[in-house]
Parts: C-alpha cells; sequence; structure tokens
C-alpha cells in the first residue's frame, strides 16, 4: 500500500505536531462500527477524502485539532463520525444535555450539519437538535427538552437559549469550531468566548477554518490544547 508519506504528498496534506498517527487511507482502516460504515458505503462514498483520512485517528486519539480545509473538501462526517464514536464511548443521559456542540455561523450551514448528522447518525441512535436565528424558539426548545446528544447552533441563537436557562453545556465533552474564520468575521468572537465559559475545559475541541489569519490563530491559542494541525492544500493567511 501507499505509505502515509506519500499519501500526504500526493493528497497536499501538511501535519504539524507531535505523533501524528498514518493517515486511513480506506474506510475498513478506520474500524469504525459496522452501523457507520454501512452508512458511508450507502452513501455511495468510495474512500476517505484527505481531511477525513488524516484527522480521523487524530480525533479518536482525543486530542485537539485545527484543520485547515477549503469548503466541499468533507469537514462535517470529518468531525461528526468521531464525535458519535465519542458519544458512544460515553454513553451519557441527554438529560443531562448534550455531549457534542458543533458552532456554525449561518442557519444554513447549521442546517447543513443537522442533516448530514441526521443521515449518518441514525443507525447509531444520535439525536440532534439545531439551534439558529431567524425562526420562532418553540419547535427549537421543544427539541432540546427531548433530550440531544448533539446540538448544531449559531452562536447567537445558542447564547439566547442559554440565557433562558433551557440548555446546559456542562455535558458537553466535543467541541467543534466549524468555519471559525468565518464566525470571527461575522463578529461572533464574544458570543463564542461566552459560550465556552459554559463548557468544562476537560473536553476535545476540534477547530475548522477556510483560512489561517492571526485572529484565527489567536483563538485556537486560547481554546484548544496542544493541537495537531492539518492543512490540506495552500494554507491562505
Ligand atoms: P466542507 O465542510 O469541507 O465544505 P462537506 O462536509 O460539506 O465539506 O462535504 C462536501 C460534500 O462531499 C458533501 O456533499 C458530502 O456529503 C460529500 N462527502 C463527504 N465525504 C465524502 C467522501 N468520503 N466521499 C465522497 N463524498 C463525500
Ligand atoms: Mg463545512
Amino acid at each position: 500500500g501507499l505509505s502515509a508519506e506519500a499519501y500526504r504528498r500526493r493528497h497536499e496534506i501538511s501535519v504539524i505536531g507531535a505523533n501524528v498517527p498514518n493517515p486511513f487511507v480506506t474506510f475498513n482502516s478506520t474500524c469504525f462500527p459496522s452501523e457507520i460504515l454501512r452508512e458511508l458505503h450507502q452513501a455511495g462514498f468510495s474512500a476517505p477524502t484527505p481531511i477525513q483520512a488524516q484527522s480521523w485517528p487524530i480525533a479518536l486519539q482525543n486530542r485537539d485539532i485545527i484543520a485547515v480545509a477549503k469548503t466541499g473538501s468533507g469537514k462535517t462526517i470529518g468531525y461528526l463520525i468521531p464525535g458519535f464514536i465519542h458519544l458512544k464511548r460515553l454513553n451519557n443521559d441527554v438529560r443531562m444535555g448534550p455531549t457534542v456542540l458543533v458552532l456554525s455561523p449561518t442557519r444554513e450551514l447549521a442546517t447543513q450539519i443537522h442533516e448530514e448528522a441526521v443521515k449518518f447518525g441514525k443507525s447509531s441512535r444520535i439525536s440532534c437538535a439545531c439551534l439558529y436565528g431567524g425562526a420562532p424558539k418553540g419547535p427549537q426548545l421543544r427539541d432540546i427538552d427531548r433530550g440531544v446528544h448533539v446540538v448544531v447552533a449559531t452562536p447567537g441563537r445558542l447564547n439566547d437559549i442559554l440565557e433562558m436557562k433551557r440548555l446546559h453545556l456542562d455535558q458537553v465533552s466535543y467541541l467543534v469550531l466549524d468555519e471559525a474564520d468565518r464566525m470571527l468575521d461575522m463578529g461572533f468572537e464574544p458570543q463564542i468566548r461566552k459560550i465556552v465559559k459554559e463548557i468544562p475545559t476537560k473536553r476535545q475541541t476540534l477547530m475548522y477554518t477556510a483560512t489561517w489569519p492571526k485572529e484565527v490563530r489567536k483563538i485556537a491559542s486560547d481554546l484548544l490544547v496542544k493541537p495537531v494541525q492539518v492543512n490540506i492544500g495552500n494554507v491562505n493567511e
């Protein structure tokens, strides 16, 4: 087979960090639970994308990750599937709040992430709520009240619901900041920092970004612990 180094070169993957595990070049090498492998097969996917191949083994080691990769590279299941495995291992009580939290800049992106979580999590009996502004809170609160493993949210609406004390984040131990650069461009940094204060520091944090400017580097250094960085292609600062 292709060596880890040859695979990284071919797919323009660069990694920064100590003892970075080899990429999972095939789905079978992931050792994901069979129901998840079945979903990937049913989706018609034939192999992990480069960001999935390199970030999955790192995420499964419970390490923090910074992933710099362009749109369309398959980041969503890149973080969702290790999140599902984290959920399975912890087996937390959903009545105590979500375990996985994904922050996303817009309603549209949050909805897409939620759809992927429902599609790939259904066979693992994973429940998920999606919280975003510009829509009534009632149905979102009802979803939360049913008890969910995963919350996908935009920062503004999540803070509104936290202020109402209708959701607690003290059981969250897997935090994803998706499209971090865009969230900062949209002015969400204070909202993100406020949310993170509600989450225990004993957690795994994964940050995804298309660009790597100093504002993103700063929030990464504040919120992540000894992250492994995975870059796909040229990192545009
Ligand atoms: P990103 O978040 O990096 O922009 P997405 O997670 O939205 O990318 O994925 C882009 C598209 O690629 C989606 O339609 C997704 O279902 C699909 N996709 C994800 N993983 C794979 C894969 N391993 N093989 C083929 N298509 C995939
Ligand atoms: Mg995305």
